[in-house]
């Protein structure tokens, strides 16, 4: 489920009209809805219920503060990715301990400032990231709380760009090798705590097969890290997949619980059902990561059609938002439904929706089926919410585009329109 649904042949975000949100504050536009949000995450909690559980959101999903102070007053933990990100956690009022920081590739300065924070764990990917870990803990006189991520090597099934599970990716240490690191980190590197065990095996995940091949595998090794070192939790990441391709049909049907795995093959039911019995029984804290479930649908991107141009091979819409607002479809094929913001009626056509960035990766969509909408008319991206605004770029010195949260019938500015002076600040 989600906000977003057509009410009197115009397209509302809850209880607020989109068209009149583009006339006021312009476009390219990020519209959220603060309900799908919260829905969303309790959603995911309550998949785990029956399990001692923490959902920390995956930040760089959607690292808006408004979204974060909404998501901390849920009681939501969060997976951070940079110190940058705890930073902003921070001034939403979201709380250190109960942050992890995953990511390849720390410096000493975001070692330093978590370490100072007091995180919850250091979610390490490599024994050289560890024993770096151990010696800036020892250069400040503390501990620090670490997990290590097991590469399980199974196959999500997935785009390859936002595949991390197998033994290529850069994710991660071999499941093989990990037994002898928690050893050596336990007898050599006296500033760490082994406090858990992490893993993550990819993005957009949309079958329950991969989750469960996972946990699976990796299930006897953390009992056994369990009893020999102690660990207290087991994060099995995130990835849970939403809905792209019928997006706005989605946001009436309750596809979260949708019972045959017809209607979806991965839903939040079935995620519980075939994880909850694997998991209750070891006796540690399940972390869950997700930041798309949570974000995904429950954000639009509003962009107005400029003009229409009739290729000898094509018909092209140009719009007015490009791959620095939305990048998805230019980096990994990703797919969003795109609907004019004033109910269509039957007609479709052919079409490419591109941006007016001089890139030809700057599309949106290519020779799909769209319902007509003319020069002047807003459209939405639909299912924009996660990995949008986060991966915005100024490139062609594009400022970016604002964005706005809606709760109910409240609609609130919680980003500004960059102006050509934010443009140029710093340079
Ligand atoms: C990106 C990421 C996530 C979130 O992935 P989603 O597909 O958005 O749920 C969780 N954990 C780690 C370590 C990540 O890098």
């Amino acid at each position: 489920m989600h906000g977003f649904a057509y009410r009197n042949g115009s397209l509302f975000c809850e209880d607020v009209d989109l068209q009149s949100l583009a006339d006021e504050h312009g476009t390219p536009l990020y519209v959220y809805s603060a309900n799908t949000f919260r829905d969303h995450y309790r959603r995911l909690d309550a998949a785990l219920a029956g399990v001692d559980h923490e959902v920390a959101y995956a930040v760089k999903a959607n690292s808006n503060l408004s979204v974060l102070r909404l998501l901390a007053g849920e009681g939501a933990g969060f997976d951070i990715v940079s110190a940058g990100e705890l930073f902003r956690v921070i001034q939403a009022g979201g709380d250190p301990a109960k942050c992890t920081f995953a990511g390849v590739g720390k410096t000493r300065e975001e070692i330093e400032y978590a370490l100072k924070q007091g995180i919850y764990s250091f979610n390490v990917e490599s024994e050289a990231e560890l024993r770096f870990l151990d010696q800036v803990a020892g250069d400040l006189g503390v501990t620090a709380p670490a997990a290590v991520r097991v590469n399980p090597n199974v196959d999500a099934k997935t785009h390859k760009y936002i595949s991390t599970g197998k033994s290529e990716n850069k994710f991660g240490v071999d499941f093989e090798a990990i037994a002898e690191l928690y050893d050596r980190a336990a007898a050599e590197l006296p500033n760490i705590t082994l406090r858990g065990l992490q893993m993550h095996i990819g993005s957009q995940l949309t079958s329950i097969t991969p989750f469960v091949e996972a946990v699976e595998k990796v299930a006897p090794l953390a009992t056994a890290l369990k009893e020999k070192h102690g660990i207290e939790f087991w994060s099995i990441g995130g990835g849970i997949g939403i809905i792209y391709q019928d997006a706005l049909a989605a946001g009436s049907v309750d596809w979260w619980d949708a019972q045959s795995e017809q209607d979806r093959p991965l839903t939040l039911t079935r995620y519980g059902k075939e994880l909850v019995p694997r998991l209750k029984d070891l006796g540690l804290k399940i972390l869950l990561e997700p930041g798309r479930a949570i974000a995904g649908n429950a954000g639009v991107l509003l962009t107005r059609c400029l003009y229409e141009k009739q290729g000898s091979a094509k018909t092209f819409k140009i719009v007015d938002a490009g791959m620095g607002d939305l990048i998805r479809p230019a980096l990994y094929e990703g797919h969003h439904e795109i609907i004019p913001v004033k109910e269509p009626g039957e007609e479709r056509r052919a079409v490419d929706v591109v941006g007016p960035i001089c890139e030809s990766g700057d599309f949106f969509c290519q020779d799909r089926e769209l319902p007509d909408f003319q020069p002047g008319e807003v459209i939405a991206l639909m299912s924009a919410g996660a990995y949008g605004f986060v991966m915005a770029s100024n490139y062609n010195s594009r400022p970016f585009p604002a964005e706005i949260l809606v709760d109910g019938d409240k609609a609130t500015v919680v980003r500004k329109r960059q102006t050509f002076d934010d443009l140029i600040a710093g340079e």
